[in-house]
């Protein structure tokens, strides 16, 4: 007798190709078997005319809570990871999430930024306090950003790094353009600590700009640089936002290393607005306009919807508030053909993972807000890809433009994530496939209505089409109705086999 039947639905696993009708059968937790006239189960799904796939495996995502979770598991997410920024000390980040209802499973890198500001400030790491929060902290001395660490400095940096990994962490954070003065010294001595620990390092590049000197493309040549220099895997961060209208030139030198086979690999989310804190220090840039193509009205305060009139404006609201969260429209993808193609080569890069950049849930006040809510008022705000970063994947690029056959768009939600991060934990060989004895984590979703419904008025609109989302053989999302009561999310920690 398995606990689960899903019974008639269009199977699709995208590391074996299988794409045909059968149903699959779910016990313990895991799948016991795929095909057909399993025999009997204490619960059968229907997926007649339905789309039985692995559920979606996010490298990105910032929320990390209980209404981060249903609103990621609309969007299809089974396993929601914060790996760009990370957490530090990762022991204390596991502790505190364990005492919520985490509905997805989750997991956290190694935040060597956080060692940054501990080691070149001396900034006080609590444990368990939001990754979203201590970004924001420190600006009173912002030397962890914009100084190169001393010798002894860089040693203590990688020391406590290095801490973060031994804690469980999935590899180390590296969101340089946060502190873009960490010299090449210190980076060679990080993913130095990569590459003994077989972990990936996740990188937001160190500088966004279309123009030389610190352009974009310099930024990636210095990490391709540490990845040959280093033997460590490097994984490029939003590869759509981080290039800007560069993003051609970006993918050719990141496919050209790939072919020499180094440990490149990337990621992008589908829209043309990139979601930062305001406090980021490319935004006061002298040279920001020309270097990026907008102005000051293309960044929007979330809080408030309203767009900043200029620098001076920019650096009252910095002062004011730095964590405040801001909208960066850094492609017109809705009026510009050209943006959309721009978008596309970084969408569609081959092998590359969709991955939201899914941003915490903020009160109209701007605090977090990590309440249990449902349906989240109108008043909580974050950022559309929060909510419909994949089910916009599948409604606009397989469905709408049928620019991508369906099971590859899969495979860069599933399988595609799981490979990038299995070296560090094992666990992730039976994630993101649909195969006898993998973890249930499976998404059952209607293609014809699949679609994101968030927007930057409303954010707060889950996304549609997902019928059932289960994780670790529990249900999440049952006839389209979130479970409040469930809860079934697990840690994953480097090592877990
Ligand atoms: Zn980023």
């Amino acid at each position: 007798m398995h606990d689960l039947l899903i019974k008639g639905g269009r199977v699709i696993d995208p590391e074996t190709g299988r794409d045909e009708m059968a149903d699959v059968a779910i016990s313990g937790g895991r799948i016991s078997a795929i095909g057909t006239d399993l025999g009997p189960a204490r619960k059968v799904i229907d997926a007649t005319g339905l789309v039985v796939a692995p559920g979606f495996i996010d490298l990105h995502a910032h929320g990390q809570s209980v209404p981060a979770d249903r609103m990621q598991a609309f969007d299809g997410v089974t396993t929601a990871l914060e790996l760009e920024v990370g957490a530090l000390p990762v022991g204390g980040w596991y502790e505190a999430q364990a005492k919520t209802a985490r509905l997805l499973n989750y997991g956290t890198a190694s935040a060597w930024i956080f060692a940054r500001k501990a080691v070149m400030i001396g900034l006080e790491l609590k444990a368990g306090e939001a990754p979203i929060t201590v970004m924001g902290r420190g600006f009173d001395d912002p030397r962890w950003s914009t100084d190169a660490a001393t010798e002894l400095q860089a040693a203590e940096i990688v020391a406590l790094t290095r801490k973060g990994i031994d804690e469980g962490g999935l590899g180390i954070g590296i969101p340089a353009g946060y502190a873009p003065g960490a010299g090449a010294k210190e980076m060679s001595l990080v993913c130095d600590l990569a590459a003994e620990t077989d972990t990936p390092t996740y990188t937001h590049i160190a500088q966004m700009s279309n123009i030389d000197p610190k352009s974009s493309i310099e930024a990636y040549v210095t990490l391709i640089g540490l990845a040959g220099a280093t033997g460590a895997h490097m994984h490029i961060c939003h590869l759509n936002s981080t290039s800007l209208q560069d993003v051609e030139r970006a993918a050719a030198v990141i496919a050209r290393a790939q072919a020499q086979g180094l440990k490149i690999t990337t990621e992008a989310y589908p829209y043309g607005t990139g979601s930062t804190v305001v406090s980021a220090g490319f935004f006061v840039d002298p040279a920001f306009s020309a270097r990026t193509g907008t102005g000051y009205n293309a960044i929007e305060l979330v809080a408030s919807h309203r767009r900043l009139e200029g620098v001076d404006d920019l650096k009252a609201v910095r002062q004011a508030d730095p964590s405040a969260l801001v909208l960066w429209h850094f492609l017109d993808t809705e009026d510009n053909p050209r943006h959309r193609a721009l978008l596309d080569v970084s969408v569609m890069y081959p092998g590359g993972a969709i991955a939201s950049d899914a941003m915490p849930w903020s009160q109209a006040d701007g605090t977090p807000y990590e309440g249990d809510e449902w349906p989240l008022g109108p008043d909580k705000t974050a950022h559309p890809r929060s909510s419909g970063t994949f089910t916009r994947f599948l409604r606009q690029w397989v469905r709408e433009r049928d620019a991508i056959p369906l099971v590859e768009a899969i495979a860069k939600c599933t399988v595609i994530p799981a490979r990038i991060v299995e070296s560090c934990a094992p666990l992730f060989r039976r994630k993101g496939r649909l195969q006898p004895g993998c973890d249930a984590d499976i998404v059952v979703f209607d293609l014809a209505s699949s679609a994101d419904r968030a927007t930057f008025a409303e954010m707060n609109l889950p996304a549609e089409g997902m019928r059932h989302v289960i994780v670790n053989g529990q249900s999440v999302v049952a006839d389209g109705v979130l479970d409040v009561s469930a809860a079934p999310g697990r840690p994953i920690r480097r090592g877990d086999a």
